[in-house]
C-alpha cells in the first residue's frame, strides 16, 4: 500500500491531512513522494527555522546518537551543561534556572505548575485567541472553544480577557492571581502583536500584585520575529518564559527558562525522562551555532521586514489586512483561508492558516531572498 492509503487506514483521524506526502527536505525545500518539489512556509510549524536537514545539525545529532543517547536529568551531562550554558546567555535575566521538556505544551505545564508553587495561588489570567497547547493544563490557558469544550471540566482557576484590553487586566488580576500568561504575537490566534502599552501594563499590574508573568514564547522565540526573544522587542523581563518549536531543528524540545522571582523548587516534585536528553540537546547546540554562524536573527529582521511590505503592496481586494514581525507573517483575508493555502499547494507553495480567515507563513529563517519573492508572486496570481 502506498503513504497516504496506510496513513488513512491507521492513523488517529485527530488532524485536517493535506493530499501530501513529504518524504524529504533540505532548507526551505521539501519533496514529496510523488517528485513534486514545494517551497515550505510552514516549515513543521515553524520548526525547521535553520532550514530542514541542515548539514551542522545532521551531523550534529548522528555524531551524538553514536556516544549517547539517553541520559536522565538525575545525571550529568556534556551535551546538556553546554546547551544551558549558552542558552542562559540569551535568556533576559542575570542568572536564570532552565528546565528541558520535549513539547511546547509541556514548557507551558510546567510553567503554570511552579507559578502556582512559587505563589501558593491557582489563578491565571489568559488571553482570547491566545494558544498554548493542547495537554489539559496548556489547553485550559487556550481560548479556543472548539479545542476546550470537548474536554471539560478543564483545570480550574483560568479566566480569558480579551487581549491587548489594559483595563480588562487589571480589572482581574488580582491577590489570588499566580500568573498572567500569553503571547507576544499571536501565532495561531491569527498573527496578532500585542501592543508596547499592553506588555508594559502587564509587567506593572503582575509587579504591584505579586504575579508572575509568563510569556509563551514557542512560536516566537529563536529569532523567529527578527530579535533572539520576542521579548528583546518590547524589553520585557518576564518571570517564565517558555520555548519549543525551532529549539533543536526538528528533534522535539521545550524549555522553560525560570526568572529570579520564582522560588526554588525542592527536588522531585516536577521532571520528565526524556527532558534533556543528550540527543535533543546535541541538535540544540548545532542550532545554536548555524544561528550564530549565518546571522539568522538579524536576517529574519530584514527579510521580514521586506516580505512584509511585498505582502502589503499586493493590489487585492480580497485581502484585508497584512500584520507580523519577522518571519512571522499572517495575511487576514475576506475569504476563507483555506482554499487559498490549497492554491497555493497546488503553485508549489506550502502555507499555513491561523483561525479561518488568515494565512499564515512561517518559513524557515534560512529562506532566500529568491524564495520568497516566488511566494509573493504566487500569492499575488492566487488573491
Ligand atoms: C505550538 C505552540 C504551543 C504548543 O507546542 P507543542 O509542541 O505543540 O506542544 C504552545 N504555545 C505556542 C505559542 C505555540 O505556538
Amino acid at each position: 500500500m502506498d503513504t497516504i492509503t496506510t496513513e488513512t487506514q491507521f492513523t488517529s483521524g485527530f488532524y485536517a491531512k493535506r493530499d501530501i506526502a513529504l518524504v524529504q527536505g533540505r532548507g526551505a525545500t521539501v519533496w514529496a513522494e510523488d517528485g513534486r518539489e514545494y517551497i515550505d512556509c510552514t516549515a513543521g510549524i515553524g520548526v525547521a527555522s535553520v532550514g530542514h536537514c541542515h548539514p551542522a545539525v545532521a551531523a550534529a545529532i548522528a555524531a551524538q546518537a553514536e556516544r549517547l543517547i539517553t541520559c536522565q536529568e538525575m545525571f550529568y551531562n556534556d551535551q546538556r551543561a553546554r546547551f544551558i550554558g549558552r542558552l542562559a546567555e540569551r535568556l533576559p535575566w542575570e542568572a536564570p534556572r532552565i528546565f528541558l521538556c520535549n513539547s511546547g505544551a509541556e514548557a507551558v505545564e510546567t510553567a503554570i505548575k511552579l507559578a502556582r508553587l512559587s505563589t501558593g495561588r491557582s489563578g491565571v489570567v489568559s488571553m482570547m485567541r491566545g494558544f498554548h497547547g493542547r495537554t489539559l493544563g496548556a489547553l485550559s490557558a487556550t481560548h479556543k472553544k472548539t479545542y476546550r469544550q470537548p474536554f471539560a471540566p478543564l483545570v480550574p482557576g483560568f479566566s480569558h480577557i480579551p487581549f491587548n484590553n489594559t483595563a480588562r487586566l487589571a480589572e482581574v488580576v488580582t491577590e489570588a492571581t499566580a500568573a498572567v500568561i500569553l503571547e507576544l504575537v499571536q501565532g495561531e490566534g491569527g498573527v496578532r502583536p500585542a501592543t508596547a502599552e499592553f506588555v508594559r501594563a502587564a509587567r506593572r499590574i503582575c509587579d504591584e500584585r505579586g504575579v508572575l508573568l509568563i510569556v509563551d514564547e514557542v512560536q516566537t522565540g529563536y529569532g523567529r520575529t527578527g530579535r533572539f526573544l520576542a521579548c528583546d522587542h518590547y524589553r520585557l523581563q518576564p518571570d517564565l518564559l517558555c520555548l519549543g518549536k525551532a529549539m533543536a531543528g526538528g528533534v522535539p524540545m521545550g524549555a522553560v527558562g525560570i526568572g529570579p522571582r520564582v522560588q526554588n523548587i525542592a527536588p522531585g516534585l516536577h521532571g520528565s525522562t526524556f527532558g534533556g536528553n543528550p540527543l535533543a540537546c546535541a541538535a540544540a547546540n548545532a542550532v545554536l551555532d548555524v544561528f550564530a554562524e549565518e546571522g539568522l536573527v538579524e536576517r529574519t529582521a530584514v527579510f521580514g521586514e521586506r516580505f512584509l511590505s511585498q505582502l502589503r503592496a499586493i493590489p487585492s481586494p480580497q485581502i484585508r489586512e497584512v500584520r507580523g514581525m519577522g518571519l512571522l507573517v499572517g495575511v487576514e483575508l475576506k475569504q476563507r483561508a483555506m482554499p487559498v493555502v490549497r492554491a497555493l499547494a497546488q503553485r508549489g507553495i506550502l502555507a499555513l492558516t491561523a483561525g479561518a480567515t488568515v494565512l499564515r507563513f512561517l518559513p524557515p529563517l534560512v529562506i532566500s531572498e529568491a524564495e520568497l519573492d516566488k511566494v509573493v508572486a504566487e500569492v499575488t496570481a492566487v488573491l
